[in-house]
């Protein structure tokens, strides 16, 4: 029988009435999550609040990839959240191990002066493994080749609004590739060669950087030095042919080559940040005031109370990090043009 069906007694049948989602057009898209089974609580607090706040309405399908086999409560608890189809994926592992150009000897080295150093995951190598898979192969996995539009879900984030509209359609009609909620400063212990590697990639491959790219976000002297900002990844919508066309694969392999992924401990974040700053043009990278989200440690609270009220957030405005001096968000409002959102001013901290 389907869960919650009561045909005697006082139950109403539920399943008899009609569904509570408008049936409209759907976009080709879907959440992606990349977890362990260990996650499966935290994931499903993320869901929960994805589905709560936007996807009951839409329905949207949810990826989950492992670099192991999922179990069957995380299988089950998943499915029972997510309000659209759910698949589950294993990498393979040449997506998910130390490329045979890598010197194991130098890398380890590398991770015991982190670990002395004290980097976060400086000593770890699934660590790596996980930021070179979200930098490189996440949009290659088969199960994601059938979508156009992701939207990347990590366990115990929180959204705080309710979104009314369908992101993915807002996405493909305002001709935007990538978008984020938070932006900052990397650390640059993880990434010291990143820049220099990202130079000689704009030396071999001047075809793909893009008229009117965005480049004043990432460098104040004109492409000389990285200033380390970047579009934090653990959220991101975007669009996913994108990510395999020849221009973003031609940085990754480029930086792949580089072995920073394991010779440093290069994120994903600086490196889609880093190719849509150069390889987009600046208006196809979008900035979702709207969608008030929490990851550890860092609060995205729409700026605006009309914006708060008019969607029930429940965010402190007071924990917005966007005008915080270790934000790069002014600075992507300043390069672009664009009128900081109503409210800037008093919310300003
Ligand atoms: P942080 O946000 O940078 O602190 O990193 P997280 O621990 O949140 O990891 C980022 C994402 O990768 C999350 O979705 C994790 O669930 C996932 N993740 C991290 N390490 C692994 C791993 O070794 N295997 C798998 N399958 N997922 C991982
Ligand atoms: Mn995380």
């Amino acid at each position: 029988a389907a869960k919650g069906s009561a045909t005697t007694g006082t139950t109403l049948n539920t399943h008899a009435l009609p569904p509570a989602t408008a049936p409209g057009e759907r976009m080709n898209a879907t959440f992606v999550t990349l977890a362990r089974n260990g996650d499966v609580w935290e994931i499903a607090r993320s869901i929960r609040q994805v589905e709560d706040r936007f996807n009951r309405k839409f329905n949207y399908d949810w990826v989950f990839l492992n670099d192991a086999e999922f179990d069957d409560t995380f299988k089950k608890v998943t499915t029972s959240l997510v309000s659209g189809k759910t698949k589950y994926g294993k990498i393979s592992t040449d997506h998910w191990s130390f490329p045979s150009w890598i010197d194991q000897e130098k890398a380890a080295k590398v991770r015991q002066e982190m670990k002395e150093k004290k980097i976060i995951y400086g000593d770890s190598i699934s660590y790596r493994h996980m930021c070179r898979y979200e930098s490189g192969f996440f949009f290659r996995h088969p199960l994601m080749l059938d979508y156009e539009w992701y939207w990347r879900v990590e366990p115990s984030i929180e959204l705080f609004c309710d979104i009314e509209y369908d992101t993915f359609k807002f996405m493909a009609e305002n001709k935007k590739k990538y978008s984020f909620v938070l932006s900052l400063y990397e650390y640059v212990e993880t990434i010291p060669t990143l820049w220099d590697a990202t130079k000689s990639f704009i030396e071999k491959f001047p075809q793909h950087i893009a008229q009117g790219n965005s480049m004043a976000f990432l460098s104040d002297d004109d492409g000389k030095t990285y200033n380390h900002c970047h579009f934090w990844s653990n959220f991101e919508i975007g669009n996913l042919n994108w990510l395999r066309s020849d221009a973003y694969l031609d940085f990754f392999n480029h930086l792949d080559q580089a072995g920073g992924f394991f010779y440093e401990r290069w994120g994903d974040a600086p490196v889609h940040s880093i190719a849509a700053g150069l390889m987009l043009k600046k208006d196809e990278i979008h900035f979702f005031n709207d969608i008030a989200y929490y990851h550890v440690p860092f609060t995205h609270c729409p700026t605006g109370e009309k914006t708060r009220l008019d969607n029930k957030c429940h965010c402190n405005p007071k924990d917005n990090f966007d005008w915080n001096g270790y934000s790069c968000t002014a600075r992507y409002f300043e390069i672009n043009n664009m009128q900081k959102p109503e409210g800037y001013e008093k919310e300003h901290s």
